[in-house]
């Protein structure tokens, strides 16, 4: 049987859902998807830098071993033997970090969701630097907090500024690591002034950490994690050191946030893949990482000096830019004038894209600066991106 006549539903959507917005990047890279354009855009890692074939030992040996249990449903903090991989990953002489401290989700997208859904209250305060990674700002404002944002420079984060708002915030948002999207890199001084601040406070500080492992240097800088265990609230990710397409990220926290989130993890999609975490954790428990991460060190190091190189060559005076220390992206700021909305239409006329700085900001947005990645785009296509972008630039100042 079919209704015949349905009276027409007048959707009425939660206040909650009208805050909800289609990613202004996800529309951006739909046009750039283009085979003809050459893409600054993308957030995406590298493709070459994916380990297919040991993925498919993983996959098979996980099926034809384990084949039933990996089909199973699972517990909703995630598959044990990963969880004390992390927690053992993550510990260091002084601060260690137990399984039970450790949740496994969909991706560490999923972590923002569950940490707003279970701190955010409608107008309470949330602290987030400016610019901030655009995917927070989106899981966050479906809780309808009131942004406020924490002032950065060229290193990051100013902590000295969290004092004057910090009174009655719900959390404080932070990327210490090749931040997206302005891949600066906060220094050992600021994290820990950051961790203390946020202590004094009782203000609970997240950690968002997903390129931490991408460090072009020889030592990674300390995680706030092991400053203080017991306030902060790590995010890792698979996405950047394996695939992202297995869609496999990790929240790091003390014990009583984290069977909250779990209790929310449960009510959103009762467990992460079975089967995604023991192909993971077949995948990296012989040490594959410490193996293949500096393959991709490598690629994205020597990607990164051809695009400085290339800024160098053919940017006009006025621009500015960063030099990241790891991860994918540049930082460009244009003369106050230009507004990188409208620079990236003629850009994509000349088949040139980027994604412009403005929908990072969560307040004011500072409208002449722009992202660039350089991880998907071979070398020379870089030089003959940046010098278009160059031209396209210099015709406006
Ligand atoms: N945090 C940051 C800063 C990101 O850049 C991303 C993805 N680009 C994520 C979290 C989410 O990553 P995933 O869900 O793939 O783990």
């Amino acid at each position: 049987m079919k209704i015949e006549h349905p009276t027409p539903i007048n959707w009425q959507f939660a206040k909650r859902a009208e805050q909800l917005q289609s990613s202004v990047i996800r529309e951006i890279l739909k046009i750039t998807m283009r085979p003809d354009i050459i893409s600054f855009a993308g957030g995406l890692p590298s493709p070459a830098t994916f380990p297919v074939e040991h993925m498919k030992a993983a996959f098979d040996k996980v099926l034809s071993q384990q084949g039933k249990i990996a089909l199973q449903y699972g517990p909703s903090d995630g598959y044990a033997p990963l969880r004390e991989w992390i927690a053992d990953s993550l510990s260091i002489p002084g601060s260690v970090i137990t399984p039970d401290q450790v949740l496994m989700v969909s991706g560490s997208q999923q972590a923002l969701d569950l940490l707003g859904k279970v701190l955010i209250e409608e107008n309470s305060k949330v602290l987030v630097e400016t610019p901030s990674y655009l995917g927070a700002l989106q899981a966050f404002s479906v809780y309808q907090p009131q942004f406020v944002s924490v002032p950065t420079d060229d290193y990051g984060l100013l902590p000295e500024a969290v004092d004057g708002i910090a009174d009655g915030a719900r959390l404080l948002y932070a990327l210490p690591n090749f931040h997206n999207p302005t891949g600066r890199t906060m220094s050992v001084e600021r994290r820990m002034a950051l961790v203390e601040t946020c202590a004094r406070h009782g203000l609970p500080l997240i950690e968002d950490d997903p390129y931490g492992a991408l460090s072009y240097r020889a030592e990674p800088l300390p995680k706030m994690l092991t400053m203080n265990p017991s306030g902060v609230i790590y995010m890792g990710s698979f996405s950047k050191v394996l695939t992202p397409g297995i869609r496999l990220g990790y929240v790091v926290g003390p014990t009583p946030l984290i069977r909250k989130l779990e209790q929310a993890k449960q009510a959103a999609d009762l467990h992460t893949s079975q089967l995604t975490q023991m192909v993971v954790y077949e995948a990296i428990k012989d040490g594959f990482l410490a193996e293949h991460i500096p393959s991709i060190r490598t690629l994205y190091a020597n990607q990164c000096q051809v695009m400085l190189d290339a800024l160098a060559e053919f940017a006009p005076e006025g621009v500015k830019w960063n030099k990241p220390e790891g991860g994918m992206f540049i930082w460009v700021t244009l003369p106050k004038h230009i507004d990188c909305m409208q620079l990236l239409e003629e850009a994509i006329a000349q088949k040139v894209a980027f994604v412009p700085g403005a929908p990072f900001y969560a307040n004011e947005a500072e409208k002449n600066t722009l992202r660039l990645s350089f991880v998907t785009v071979p070398p020379e296509k870089i030089r003959e991106g940046v010098a278009t972008l160059a031209k396209l630039i210099a015709a406006k100042i």
